[in-house]
């Protein structure tokens, strides 16, 4: 059965670029930046992965072209990361050669944790070549991660510190909540010691209130960090949090391949579900 898209257009900008362009400008209008995430995942044929990489070329064009202020994340199943690890890489190159050319950021979104090892592997050598045009993401709830973020600092990679989005067993996360805040105040507390601009991705006001007095106490400036939230979540924490001198940055999802997504923000918090049953009988 198709869901209509009106259940998730809280959490989802549009099906297309149009639609999403509207809502990028107005928040760049709040002074608050966006990636914009062309949504989809676990492409399985090489067709639609090569398709995949064009639309999102097209995507920066169209970035440039509407003048917005705004970056775009990537999923690598949706570049082929189920097909190849190399031919998914290639895949990743081409769009980076574009990039760079547009002065440009690509973000690799981190997946389940099947991927978690492909996923790194494949965005160092993006990094060794494409420098601070790609950036990744570590989830705090992974056991690895203590090891992946000393790593990853330690080159400089410019990281999105998020909690995690994915059903995972226990021999390979965390489960509680209380644990996951104090690994990822441990994992950002490194982020912003060794990196030059770590992206504080949450809506816990427990760890973005954590963040302003760490950073404060430790006279790391506004300037050399960013709160990131979802689009559709707190957006008025995130203007808030702009009007005191941070850096804010909404991630924007667009696509008409929005039920993954769409579903893990459901799972994410009972609110949410309340959110779309009441527009169900709203007009
Ligand atoms: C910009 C961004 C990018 C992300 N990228 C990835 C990725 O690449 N891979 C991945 O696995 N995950 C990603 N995530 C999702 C992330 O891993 C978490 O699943 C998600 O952010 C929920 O965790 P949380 O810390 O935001 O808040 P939660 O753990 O959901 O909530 C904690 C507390 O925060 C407060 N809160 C949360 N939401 C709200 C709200 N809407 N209104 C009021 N209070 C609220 C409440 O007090 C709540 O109890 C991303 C998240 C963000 C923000």
């Amino acid at each position: 059965m198709k869901l209509p898209f009106t259940l998730a257009k809280r959490f989802v900008a549009g099906e297309e670029f149009s639609t999403a362009e509207e809502k990028v400008r107005a928040l760049n209008e709040k002074g608050i930046k966006v990636t914009l995430d062309l949504l989809g995942e676990n492409v399985r044929d090489r067709k639609m992965a090569d398709e995949t990489v064009q639309n999102y070329i097209g995507l920066l064009n169209n970035i440039e072209a509407a003048g917005l202020k705004s970056s775009i994340s990537i999923k690598l199943t949706m570049m082929g990361l189920d097909i190849g690890q190399e031919y998914c890489r290639d895949n990743v190159f081409r769009l980076l050669d574009v990039a760079r050319k547009h002065g440009q950021f690509v973000r690799i979104d981190m997946e389940g944790s099947d991927y978690t090892q492909m996923t790194i592997d494949i965005f160092k050598e993006a990094f060794k070549k494409y420098g601070r045009h790609v950036g990744i993401v570590i989830q705090a709830y992974l056991h690895r991660t203590k090891e992946d973020i000393r790593d990853l600092a330690e080159i400089g990679a410019d990281v999105r510190l998020c909690k995690g989005a994915y059903k995972e067993p226990e021999r390979i996360a965390l489960q509680n909540m209380d644990a996951i805040r104090d690994a990822y105040k441990e994992y950002a507390s490194v982020l912003l010691e060794k990196t030059t601009y770590p992206r504080i991705a949450t809506h816990d006001d427990e760890l973005v209130n954590w963040v302003k007095q760490y950073t404060d106490e430790h006279k790391i400036g506004k300037p050399r960090f960013e709160f990131q939230m979802l689009y559709g979540l707190r957006q008025d924490t995130m203007e808030q949090l702009t009007q005191e001198g941070y850096n804010t940055r909404i991630y924007v999802p667009y696509g008409i391949m929005w039920v993954p997504y769409f579903k893990r923000r459901l799972m994410e918090r009972k609110e949410n579900i309340w959110f779309v049953l009441s527009t169900m009988f709203k007009k």
